[in-house]
């Protein structure tokens, strides 16, 4: 495989949001279209292994990399928000965060019973956000083929937290 060109792109910003978190900053790889390409490219590459037939994006950085893939591979794409930001009957799930806890939450009707969704994010820490994510897409009656994100903070061990899912992470820090 070539060079991961945003390999050098991703930014560290330590303490925020708060202190004795270093923040991984992704918007400079968005800002260099080869790099925000190569990894769309990529993470579109494990999503149409697994089989997936719907692309999750976790809002907000997850939205970025998800739409692109779900384009590229012309999937339908579902938004999992979150809290109190989709207008429609939804369902929610709740997560502690590396840095707190919050509530993701998916339109009912935002996957058919049956699809094999792969969910998009950033970044996974301790995975649970993306256990959330992954909790909803089977309360809708989905099944989750795969998660894929630029950044895995390795020694979090966020895998745990998903391990019936095949992760894609294109860096590990
Ligand atoms: P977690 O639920 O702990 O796996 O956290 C993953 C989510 O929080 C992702 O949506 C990330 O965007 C964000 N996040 C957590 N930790 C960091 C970090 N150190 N740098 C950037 N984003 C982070």
């Amino acid at each position: 495989m070539s060079d991961l060109l945003a390999r050098d792109l991703i930014r560290d910003v330590p303490d925020f949001p708060k202190p004795g978190i270093l923040f991984k900053d992704i918007t400079p790889v968005l800002e260099e279209p080869e790099a925000f390409r190569q990894v769309c490219r990529l993470l579109a590459e494990d999503a149409r292994a697994r089989g997936a037939d719907v692309i999750v994006g976790i809002e907000s950085r997850g939205f970025l990399f998800g739409v692109p893939i779900a384009l590229d591979l012309n999937l339908p794409f579902a938004m999992a928000r979150k809290l109190g930001k989709l207008p429609y009957d939804r369902i929610s799930e709740e997560y502690a965060l590396e840095y707190g806890t919050n509530t993701v939450e998916m339109h009912v009707d935002a996957l058919q019973p049956g699809q094999k969704a792969y969910i998009v994010d950033d970044l996974l820490a301790t995975g649970g956000t993306a256990a959330a994510a992954s909790r909803l897409v089977k309360r809708l009656g989905g099944v989750v083929v795969g998660f894929g994100c630029l950044i895995e903070l390795s020694f979090l061990n966020g895998r745990a937290t998903l391990p019936d899912v095949p992760i894609k992470a294109l860096m590990e820090f």
